[in-house]
């Protein structure tokens, strides 16, 4: 059996090498490093793909976020709601643009950011909520559009880890995650999905003017050449990322599908455990149907009940089997996010979902060996461990 990695980039990059390395060596020869034709091109690629007006790529997924803030004019104190349950890139530009975070509690069973908690959040300093397609699973996005429309908010999707996923909409018709909101923001992290070989990141929108606000933002401020409109900053996706990625996007269908692949494999493997809860959709759909193409499943991970995390991670790790807790810690726990207005009641499933998570080895080059060796070894350790 090959040595199991939580994530195989060598493996897929030898499948794509005769494109990746090609496409690598043009930048360099044509010197074109920075906004080169590759970026214009990826950038074209990846608005075909999404069914989007605009894509504006930029240095990385955090970035993405921070200029997507900026370009909706959000000012000091305006409060932009979030999930407590994520990775801290959300709140951290939050922050550190002087708005005015509100973390709220997560759903149990699709992990995702829970439509009642904003509601109760919502107060009239509320400028934009944040929503987060954790995992590759898209958030409750109609809902989420309703009531930003009902109460005149931005909504800013984060879809750093769902690229390429769909989002079913009420009736029936289907959407790209990133689209829908009024603005999104990307990451091509190497892990992500879609990743690059190094930083990357873009931001999408159908709203003309914001993209064109946006394009200036990313480019210093400028909207001609040293005339400085506003306050911006520089953050670009370089050519050779643009490269790599454009060679990488027309596989990103193919590479979702082998992370479906592995899921289901997973799943029937572990679905009927008493202790184990694996991944969910809608209620409707857990995301593996055969049809079902909501979920892109960027971590694969379970909810334990009754077994002791620490040691099953233990063992696995002595196994040669290495797997990861998202997220170990809830955002409003950390010192630099903490907050008095929170109460702890009002985050029992985030209090209860990083006790109790894990997140196994998932990526486009899992063997079905390989999963039958992780499955078997997870559920004879909870089997004999309770
Ligand atoms: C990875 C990630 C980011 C940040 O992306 P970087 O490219 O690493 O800056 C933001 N949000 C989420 C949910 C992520 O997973």
């Amino acid at each position: 059996m090959k040595k199991i990695q939580m994530v195989d980039l060598q493996g897929q990059y030898k499948d794509i090498k005769a494109v990746v390395d090609p496409s690598i060596q043009e930048v360099i020869e044509s010197a074109a490093f920075i906004n080169g034709p590759k970026v214009h091109q990826f950038q074209k690629n990846l608005e075909d793909y999404l069914n989007v007006k605009h894509v504006i790529p930029c240095a990385n997924g955090t970035d993405a976020l921070q200029i997507a803030m900026m370009g909706l004019g959000l000012e000091q104190g305006d409060e932009v709601i979030t999930a407590d349950f994520t990775f801290a890139a959300t709140v951290e530009v939050i922050a550190l643009l002087k708005l005015t975070p509100v973390l709220v509690d997560v759903d149990p069973i699709t992990f995702n950011i829970d439509v009642a908690a904003i509601k109760k959040a919502i107060t009239p300093k509320t400028k934009a909520i944040v929503p987060v397609h954790l995992f590759g699973l898209a958030a409750n996005m109609d809902e989420i559009m309703a009531l930003a429309k009902e109460h005149n908010l931005y909504v800013i999707e984060d879809n750093a880890q769902g690229i390429g996923a769909n989002y079913t909409h009420k009736d029936g018709s289907k959407t790209k995650t990133g689209v829908i909101g009024h603005v999104a923001s990307t990451s091509f992290f190497p892990s992500k999905n879609l990743g690059c070989y190094g930083d990357g990141g873009a931001i999408f929108t159908n709203d003309d003017e914001l993209a064109h606000t946006i394009r200036g933002i990313v480019n210093h401020g400028m909207y001609k050449r040293y005339h400085h409109d506003v306050v911006g900053v520089n953050s670009r996706l370089d050519s050779i990322q643009a490269a790599v990625l454009d060679a990488k996007l027309p596989h990103l269908d193919s590479y979702n599908l082998s992370r479906r692949n592995a899921a289901r494999k997973y799943t029937k493997a572990f679905k009927d455990h008493p202790q184990i809860t694996t991944p969910s959709g809608l209620t409707a759909c857990d995301g593996i149907c055969d049809t079902c193409d909501c979920h892109v499943f960027h971590q694969y991970t379970l909810t334990l009940e009754g077994v002791d995390r620490d040691a099953l991670v233990a063992h696995l790790n002595e196994k040669g089997i290495p797997c990861g807790v998202y997220y170990p810690i809830p955002l409003h726990k950390q010192k630099a996010y903490k907050d008095e207005r929170y109460n702890e009641e009002d985050f029992t499933v985030t209090n209860h979902l990083v006790e109790n998570v894990i997140s196994l080895p998932m990526h486009t080059e899992l063997m079905d060996d390989q999963i039958a060796f992780i499955t078997e070894t997870i559920l004879q350790f909870i089997n004999t461990h309770s």
